[in-house]
């Protein structure tokens, strides 16, 4: 069975568009990853890693400069209508028109797509029911919340039943409620066969709604699999410690140099962060080398390990950090 989305060493190069003539950004570096028909794949990575070009790329938008992208074993370059035509997008900025009710935004957009008659209005009732917009279906939409924004953005990609769903950052913007509300929509949706896509930069959001994820930076794939098993992968308890001021961290590393197994340590600003080796036990060590490093200590706190720890030990840096540097691009 072909996998239903594909990508095969993608290459994305942008020209410097300020300054002009400036070094070119290499958005992807031979970027590979398969999604298995009817499950949720998270592409989850920092602000600038590349997963909105990879989205672009998947839903014909944009050419990679080398690479191959199939959905459901289709070559989007090849064959960019037939892709079209099986897939929804919802991109980050809403395409809902804000002076229509949301049954007007889901009639017209069904009309775009050749339905029409009973049919049509079958399917728009359908999906304002799955997407609890019905008691709001007369109003307009510029009245919505911005949860029912995006669930009525969700439904529109939805009206032509497609198999493949990209989402490109679903939840950006949303209050915790809107969130979890939304990741509980969105995780029922490939229970009927559907395909889905998503990308996020929210760890959380990966680690709940996806059956899969690729971790994605710098424009490469650098770890994939099951949330739990790479969280399982790595080995001991993770350790965070919250310094009273800022730290350097060759100091931090130097203090804790003859502390055994430690390992994937950083320092960012005032936090470092590491795994130890029956973090119980690894605690007193610790705090022992770091007091006499002089290195002032407010808090400690230990857990199992999160994608975060993934995607240090994967990268070298810590997720915040990278965001950081992403944004500040
Ligand atoms: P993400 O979606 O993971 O935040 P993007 O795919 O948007 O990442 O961007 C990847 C890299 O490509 C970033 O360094 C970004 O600044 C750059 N980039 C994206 N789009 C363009 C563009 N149209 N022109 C120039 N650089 C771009």
């Amino acid at each position: 069975m072909n996998p239903a989305i594909e990508t095969r060493d993608l290459v994305k190069t942008y020209k410097s568009a300020y300054p002009r003539g400036g070094t070119p950004v290499k958005a992807l570096d031979r970027l590979t990853f398969s999604v298995e028909e009817g499950t949720i794949f998270g592409l989850l990575g920092p602000n600038g890693a590349g997963k909105s070009t990879t989205m672009k790329i998947l839903t014909t938008l944009s050419r990679p400069d080398s690479g191959q992208a199939l959905v459901a074993g289709i070559d989007v370059q090849a064959q960019p209508d037939t892709v079209r035509r099986m897939i929804g997008y919802i991109a980050q900025k809403s395409g809902v028109d804000p002076e229509s009710t949301g049954r007007e935004n889901l009639t017209l957009q069904g009309q775009l797509h050749g339905l029409r008659g009973a049919d049509l209005s079958k399917r728009v009732d359908e999906l304002l029911d799955r997407f609890q917009l019905k008691d709001s279906a007369e109003r307009p939409a510029r009245g919505y919340s911005g949860g029912m924004q995006r669930k009525l953005d969700i439904a529109l990609g939805l009206i032509h039943r497609p198999k493949v769903l990209f989402l490109d950052e679903p939840t950006t913007g949303l209050d915790p409620e809107a969130r979890s509300n939304l990741w509980m929509l969105i995780s029922t949706l490939a229970e009927s066969g559907l395909t889905i896509l998503l990308t996020t930069h929210y760890l959380e959001e990966a680690d709940r709604l996806s059956e899969r994820i690729a971790i994605v930076d710098r424009g490469r794939v650098v770890a994939e699999g099951e949330p739990v098993s790479l969280k399982g992968e790595l080995k001991g308890d993770s350790v965070q410690v919250v310094f009273a001021e800022i730290q350097d961290a060759p100091r931090v590393k130097a203090a804790l140099a003859q502390v055994a197994g430690i390992r994937d340590l950083v320092v960012d600003d005032k936090i470092l962060r590491a795994r130890a080796d029956q973090a119980a036990t690894a605690v007193a060590p610790i705090l022992a080398a770091l007091d006499a490093g002089g290195l002032k200590v407010v808090s400690v706190h230990l857990a199992q390990p999160s994608l975060d720890d993934v995607y240090l030990h994967h990268t070298g840096r810590s997720f915040a950090s990278a965001e950081a540097q992403g944004a500040s691009k």
